[in-house]
């Protein structure tokens, strides 16, 4: 049976350059970067600084930011919102009780991060009236329910809001859309490389390095500090290299890098256009609700079946979706509409992917005796 892969918003299939270059990393390198000073090891450096400077360029970033490599978008957040944190540690800019704004379409992975360690994070509905006073504004980059681009409201908050720390969950954005962090006044942005072709393990934060100093490290031990006494403070390393001790995840990181380089954003239109054609498609059919459709995404539902069944049936048919609450509970209820299905597009997909789309929801009411 042909596979539609239609969920690419949980995780793009890897582009073969991608699996290549990190399948030839440990192939042909496999050395920890930094500390050694044989051939492999300064190769395994080289490929880290490259990849930072590739995503870098990504985004635009002038000088005055840096990248700090994570597992993902869902680790970037949580370093940023524990690196925030004032203690008595000398790292930190902001209290607890600090007004933190986050928006409604917020992905569970920048609401917790914050929830769990703040006392007043609002997740706004109307973010013209409650961004007043906040001294941390984090917000969705494009929607992984709506697929909606918010690049332009991201600025608007920055302009209302000069001095707020203001960072964006950049998990479907980064690599989707083509923007420039520079402009866009963000002091940092989340990102994933699964997201996108690379592996999956890889991404991070692009931030500025003036606020890259002032975090706590989520994580201490090797490769973060210079120097260690039996007592006494330790002496740290200077950024990006303090926020990530630990071995890094290399082979991914030559992967984000090749994945980086065949990025093509004008291919988009193709993708975008298949998701419109679904969207349309779906409307046709009855018992069919397309709930919302923008960019690269639809979400919908079929009257009187459960989303899992839903998403049950078109599995059975080769048809890969995802449903539920896709991981932004808060939206769904808000907006009344509870679990749903959504089929996601990227660029390997093509008509026949519309098709078996449209032919297995087509026939989900009847496979559940409804008809
Ligand atoms: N934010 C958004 C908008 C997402 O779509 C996702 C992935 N579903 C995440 C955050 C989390 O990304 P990751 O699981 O790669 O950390």
């Amino acid at each position: 049976m042909r596979e539609a892969y239609l969920d690419n918003a949980a995780t793009m299939k890897k582009h073969l350059d991608a699996i290549n270059s990190e399948a030839d990393f440990y192939r042909k390198i496999n050395a920890n970067p930094l500390r050694g000073l044989y051939k492999k090891s300064v190769q395994a450096t080289t490929g880290v600084n490259e990849a930072r400077e590739a995503v870098l360029k990504l985004v635009h970033a002038d000088k005055s930011y840096t990248v700090i490599f994570s597992r993902g978008t869902t680790e970037a957040i949580n370093m940023v919102a524990n690196g925030l944190l004032l203690r008595d540690d000398g790292f930190g800019v902001v209290n607890r009780d600090a007004k933190v704004v986050i928006d409604i379409e917020s992905h569970h992975s920048n609401i917790l991060p914050w929830k769990q360690r703040y006392s007043k994070v609002l997740i706004s509905k109307d973010l013209n009236k409650d961004i007043r006073g906040a001294k941390v504004v984090s917000l969705t980059g494009v929607s992984n329910v709506t697929g909606q681009n918010f690049l332009k409201r991201i600025r608007e908050v920055r302009r209302t809001l000069p001095k707020a720390i203001l960072g964006v969950d950049g998990a479907q954005m980064v690599g989707h859309v083509d923007f420039d962090i520079t402009r866009l006044g963000a002091d940092f942005v989340a990102f994933s490389g699964h997201k996108f072709g690379a592996p999956m393990g890889i991404g991070g934060l692009v931030i500025k390095r003036e606020l890259a100093e002032k975090l706590r490290p989520f994580n201490y031990g090797g490769e973060m500090v210079d120097a260690v006494s039996l007592d006494g403070e330790p002496t740290y390393s200077a950024i990006p290299e303090r926020l990530e001790a630990g071995t890094l995840s290399v082979g991914a990181i030559f992967g984000l890098s090749a994945a980086i380089k065949v990025l093509d954003f004008d291919k988009n239109e193709h993708a975008e256009r298949l998701a419109k054609m679904a969207a349309t498609e779906l409307r046709k059919i009855r018992g069919v609700k397309v709930l919302v459709s923008n960019g690269l995404i639809v979400t919908f539902q079929v009257k009187d079946v459960h989303p899992h069944d839903v998403a049950q049936i078109l599995a059975d048919d080769g048809v890969c979706v995802r449903a539920g609450y896709l991981c932004a509970q808060p939206y769904l209820e808000y907006k009344g509409w509870g679990p749903v299905v959504r089929a996601s597009f990227s660029n390997y997909n093509d008509k026949s992917d519309v098709k078996a789309l449209v032919k297995a929801v087509s026939k989900v009411r009847k496979k559940m005796g409804l008809e």
